[in-house]
């Protein structure tokens, strides 16, 4: 790869992320390479390779699974055409061709400024990176409150990689961030949701979001959960319910990682997002409601207050809605008319889901251990089980308890849920 562009007559080096990591000693997740080639050279040179973005154009380059990313080097976005920034601060678009000096300049951070020669195994830095890899200091490099205002989202990054790599964030940047954090609230939520996704799948996401509740950034990524946590936190000196569940889905989605075993954002967006849906649902049993309508709505009501400030495509947002709505199911059915959860799609999931929750949470411990031994019975003994399902009262009362005109209203939606999980709420 670098060899041919060597060979193309271009300069090129490894930078980024993968060159930080490799230096750490940690696992390089990719390396991304930096080149005084031209996106339409870089084309022309691999077969296999597409030019995308807008706001930044690069070149993909396809090696069988791996997708490496070449990037020309950039000037700042004041000194030339090609760049554009809004009435903000903000950088709109960023594609001014310059050195690679100008290249390292432009980047975020002094430790993602690192390029890596192949060629003679060096490494050139122009910002002092190496300095910061050395003392463990994550800084931004130039004006610590415009390279900010250029891209609120460096903020969240600054709190992400520094959790990542375990770094003290500098002074002059910690004071940017507090400084221009509230930028964040304009920022689109597409944006939004691709930082938080990789706040907690990269395999830190419990130390990502000790460092944005102790930033006070967790806020701009999840607010209504945030206050559920700041009141929890008023409330008692001891870690409250929500935040112990959230960090144990966190952890047990690290441990995954870890593993190499398959995540989902549908399973951790449901937790961050439980507290605020069961409260919702509670009320609105009260209303008179079952306890799967009353889910139903909250998500309705919940779900679009996240979606203002980072989408969730519905891709996720609907396994959510079926997890939510298995909880009450898996609680409080009874043995007879559970064993068909079994076969639901989500029940896994929804299972995966009820476990944790009961580890917090004594009165779904005897169902979780329940559901937990009939799955690994065969059929005659599950039948067999049948009969001594428990039957939890404890968050959703009586089951099968409500106003009858309801629970018709219920079975026609249940009908409908089944075919399209999502059509509950237009909005997402
Ligand atoms: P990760 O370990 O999450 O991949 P990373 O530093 O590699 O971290 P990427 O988003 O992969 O993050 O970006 C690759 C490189 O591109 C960064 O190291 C940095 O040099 C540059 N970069 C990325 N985002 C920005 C940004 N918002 N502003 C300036 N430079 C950026
Ligand atoms: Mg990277």
């Amino acid at each position: 790869m670098l060899e041919r562009l060597h060979a193309g007559g271009y300069s090129s080096y490894l930078v980024g992320g993968g060159v930080r990591d490799a230096l750490l000693e940690l696992q390089p997740k990719d390396f991304d390479i930096a080149t005084d080639a031209s996106p339409e050279e870089v084309r022309s040179l691999f077969r296999n390779s597409r030019i995308i973005g807008r706001r930044f154009r690069l070149v993909h380059v396809v090696f069988g699974r791996d997708i490496i990313e070449v990037a020309t080097f950039r000037a700042d976005h004041a000194s030339g055409k090609g760049g554009e920034t809004g009435s903000d601060g903000r950088i709109l678009r960023d594609n001014v061709y310059g050195s690679i000096e100008e290249d390292a300049l432009r980047r975020d951070f002094t430790v993602n400024a690192l390029y890596f020669n192949i060629e003679d195994n060096t490494v050139v830095d122009f910002v002092g990176g190496l300095d910061d890899i050395e003392d463990g200091v994550f800084r931004l490099i130039g004006n610590p409150v415009q390279r900010c205002e250029e891209d609120p989202v460096r903020v969240l990054r600054a709190a992400r990689l520094a959790a990542k790599l375990q770094f003290d964030i500098e002074q002059d940047t910690l004071d940017a961030m507090f400084d221009t954090a509230h930028m964040l609230e304009n920022m689109p939520p597409a944006r939004l949701f691709e930082e938080a996704l990789k706040m907690f799948h990269g395999g830190y996401a419990v130390r990502s979001f000790h460092r944005l509740l102790e930033l006070d950034l967790f806020g701009y990524l999840f607010p209504q959960t945030n206050a559920r946590l700041r009141d929890e936190m008023v409330e008692s000196d001891q870690p409250g319910y929500e935040k112990q569940l959230i960090e144990a889905a966190l952890a047990n989605t690290d441990s995954r990682i870890l593993q190499d075993l398959p995540v989902t954002p549908a399973y951790l967006l449901a937790f961050m997002q439980w507290g605020a849906v069961y409260e919702c649902a509670r009320k609105l049993m009260q209303k008179g409601l079952t306890p799967s309508d009353a889910i139903w709505h909250a998500g309705d009501v919940v779900l679009p207050l996240q979606l203002r400030v980072t989408s969730i495509p519905k891709r996720f947002s609907a396994p959510m809605r079926e997890i939510w709505s298995l909880q009450p199911r898996l609680e409080q059915l009874p043995g007879n008319r559970c064993l068909a959860l079994l076969e639901n799609r989500r029940f896994r999931a929804a299972y995966d889901f009820l476990c944790l929750r009961a580890r917090f949470d004594d009165t779904l411990k005897d169902a979780a251990e329940w559901w937990t031994r009939v799955q690994e019975v065969d059929a005659t003994e599950q039948e067999q089980m049948c009969k001594d399902k428990p039957v939890v009262t404890s968050h959703w009362g009586e089951p099968g308890k409500g106003p009858k005109r309801k629970r018709r209203a219920r079975r026609g939606r249940a009908g409908r849920d089944r075919k399209s999980p999502g059509s509950g709420s237009g909005k997402q």
